[in-house]
């Protein structure tokens, strides 16, 4: 399973970061950096949280 970012809705709130902090950073420059891209086991239940959490509908998983 594989997570996609839309950084042209990504807002850099946190929330992602806050529920998958392994999956998803929002660094001092303000912008968010994905860690991981290809998520598998637990990972992939934490970034389905914050896909349904993100409040600019920005993230998305993909199973390739
Ligand atoms: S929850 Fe959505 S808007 Fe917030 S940092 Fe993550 S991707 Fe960006």
């Amino acid at each position: 399973m594989r997570v996609l970012v839309n950084f042209e809705r990504c807002r850099s709130n946190g929330i992602c970061a806050d529920l998958a902090p392994e999956i998803f950073e929002v660094r001092s420059d303000g912008y968010l950096y994905l860690l991981k891209e290809d998520l598998s086991g637990n990972d992939i239940s934490l970034a389905a949280d914050a896909v349904n959490s993100c409040p600019t509908q920005a993230l998305s998983l993909l199973d390739p």
